[in-house]
């Protein structure tokens, strides 16, 4: 019989020059692996396991890691991979078909530093990092699920439907905006589809998709695609 470690490598095979993802998982006293769907729009850099998938597996065993292969890279974990393995708390195995080679590595109270974070939707994306952000003040603030899919969050931005009920309110057009203040925009959208934090100097912490973390002038453009303008109060 084949040990999970093969059945990966096989998987990985398949998918090549894409990402396979699966889970190790316990069951009945054995240690087995589920190759799962990699449901990422860019599945040849990144990969997304189907939650139904997940779903399934965590119902009925116990998971005790998640694998993904990077195709033509070493197995080492990029940013992304260590910030997603501090999120779900699961020892995460990688396996590179290209240098038939494997790494694993536990979750470890990594953070990535806020600027110069790369992007990655839903885990290092302009929410994660106003989350993080706050955390430095001692802040918690809620998560909230994204879409699977970028685009629907595009095509439906719902910052303006959750800034209330994650502390924030809206200032008044006569007040003026402080430090740690945030600032929804409207990025080539029509709807407030991003957000940045106020630091000292009219400097603006953000992450706009594509691009890595940085704290910029807030100008003239900036200026422009603001959309409102909000403050944690509670
Ligand atoms: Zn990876």
């Amino acid at each position: 019989m084949l040990s999970w470690q093969q059945e990966a490598e096989l998987h990985s095979k398949q998918c090549y020059p894409e990402e396979a993802c699966g889970l190790v998982y316990i069951f009945k006293g054995k240690t087995k692996y589920k190759a799962c769907k990699n449901i990422s729009i860019n599945p040849k850099d990144t990969f997304i396991i189907d939650p139904l998938e997940y779903a399934e597996i965590f119902d009925k065993a116990s998971i005790i890691g998640v694998f993904h292969s990077h195709p033509i890279d070493q197995p080492y974990p990029t940013p992304a991979d260590k910030a997603i393995c501090e999120k779900y708390k699961y020892k995460w195995h990688i396996y590179s078909v290209d240098f038939n080679n494997w790494y694993s590595f536990e979750p470890s109270g990594y953070k990535a530093p806020l600027v110069g974070r790369e992007y990655v939707f839903g885990i290092h994306d302009c929410w994660s990092l106003i989350r993080d952000y706050f955390e430095t003040l001692n802040i918690k603030l809620r998560d909230w699920d994204r879409p699977i899919n970028p685009q629907d969050f595009c095509d439906n931005p719902y910052f303006e439907n959750c800034f209330e009920k994650t502390g924030f309110r809206e200032l008044k057009p006569n007040e003026s905006l402080k430090e740690n203040d945030c600032i929804l925009f409207s990025l080539n959208s029509t709807g407030l589809n991003h957000i940045g934090v106020l630091l000292k100097n009219q400097m603006i912490l953000h992450h706009i998709e594509g691009r890595v973390s940085s704290k910029d002038f807030y100008g003239e453009w900036l200026m422009k695609c603001t959309g409102k303008r909000i403050r944690y109060v509670k």
